[in-house]
């Protein structure tokens, strides 16, 4: 197959296309603006195999088109978003471009090269649509799991702008029978996220002996999902799903804020000890605005329909992040010395 993996320079997208390349005899074009987000470097374990190639384009652009009809591809997985809550809080204008106007631009251009394919080229052919939980806006009470079926109610701009490229990607199916898949899942972590986030912050904070801010109270619930776990349901999902279906994807870990760090300072402790418990540089900073509550997948149907569930256990996955970060710190110190420092941003994030 050829594959286009747009955003593939991010986290999940550079994790997507190391999976791809090193796991399948698949083709794949990586198509990415290169935001502050991105980081080249993380692909650096396939960028000379020959079956993958790498593009700096915007998909809001209209030589988006151009790229398609020239890559000819079976499957197109968008990933290109702006994906940072806090960032949408202080300017959503971002959000709405990308993650929109970007969208619409990747299916326009996919419909028309969609509508000019032979019958047995359009049964092959997939736009798989990578979106998250956070389109469902927050649960409250302990149990209840978002399902395909729960209804949107998004809380953050960034939230909001996926909720409308969900909507896009799905009218485009009903409308124009374009084929489409769509996923949403949790909370992400693992290597190369880019530390803005909040397992990666923490580590490195924890690491240089900075403080570890935790909003409110830190009693926001997630549900966390190894990202080694999630580009494997993206595949399976995009050769195995059915058109017009949307799959949820979670990692059945729902962990508070706060006790995500603690697990992450208790680590710390073993690996990298101080003089003092890094528990000890916890602070308490006032809550994010709009902050959801609590975010849980009910994962029942990938499981059912597609046979996948995730390989990694919250301690398993979380040990091996701590340690990828404080093996490679270089790769974090490429970031911070870039256009992105951690102390620019002030006040940070939790998803
Ligand atoms: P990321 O911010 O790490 O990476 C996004 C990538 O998209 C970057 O490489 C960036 O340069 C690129 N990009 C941004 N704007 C672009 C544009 N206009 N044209 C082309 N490329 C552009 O994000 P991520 O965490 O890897 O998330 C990838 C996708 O998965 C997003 O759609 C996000 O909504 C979704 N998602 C993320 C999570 C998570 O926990 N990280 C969870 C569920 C879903």
């Amino acid at each position: 197959m050829n594959i286009i993996v747009t955003g593939g320079a991010g986290f999940i997208g550079s994790a997507l296309i190391r999976y791809l390349i090193q796991h399948t005899e698949h083709h794949v074009l990586n198509i990415d603006k290169l935001t502050y987000a991105s980081n080249l470097s993380s692909l650096d374990s396939v960028k000379d195999d020959p079956r993958y190639r790498f593009i700096q384009a915007d998909i809001c652009d209209q030589r988006i088109t151009e790229l398609i009809n020239e890559f000819r591809p079976n499957l197109i997985m968008n990933l290109a978003a702006e994906s940072h809550v806090d960032r949408s809080i202080d300017s959503a204008a971002p959000f709405v471009q990308t993650n929109i106007i970007g969208t619409f631009n990747l299916l326009e251009a996919s419909r028309h090269y969609y509508s000019a394919l032979d019958d047995v080229q359009k049964q092959s052919f997939r736009f798989h649509h990578i979106s998250t939980d956070e389109v469902y806006g927050d649960l409250h009470g302990t149990t209840d799991l978002f399902t395909e079926e729960t209804a949107y109610h998004p809380s953050s701009p960034y939230a909001a702008s996926k909720a409308s490229s969900d909507h896009l990607v799905r009218a485009w199916y009903r409308t124009y029978g374009l084929s489409v898949v769509l996923t949403n899942c949790s909370n992400n972590y693992g290597s190369y996220q880019f530390p803005e986030k909040l397992i990666p912050l923490m580590i490195l904070n924890a690491y240089e002996g900075k403080s570890l801010p935790i909003y409110g109270q830190g009693a926001q619930i997630r549900d966390w999902l190894h990202v080694d776990d999630h580009v494997e349901a993206l595949y399976q999902v995009a050769t195995q799903g059915k058109v017009g279906e949307t799959y949820n994807i979670g990692g059945h870990n729902e962990i508070r804020n706060i006790d995500v760090v603690q697990q992450i300072c208790a680590m710390m402790d073993e690996l990298a000890p101080k003089a003092y418990a890094h528990a000890q540089l916890i602070t308490y900073v006032t809550d994010r605005p709009g902050h959801d509550n609590r975010y849980a997948i009910d994962a029942s149907k990938i499981a059912q329909d597609i046979g996948w569930t995730p390989k990694q256990t919250f301690a398993t996955g979380l040990a091996k992040t701590v340690k990828w970060y404080l093996d490679n710190l270089d790769w974090c110190q490429g970031i911070a010395q870039g256009q992105y420092s951690r102390e620019r941003l002030g006040q940070l994030e939790t998803t």
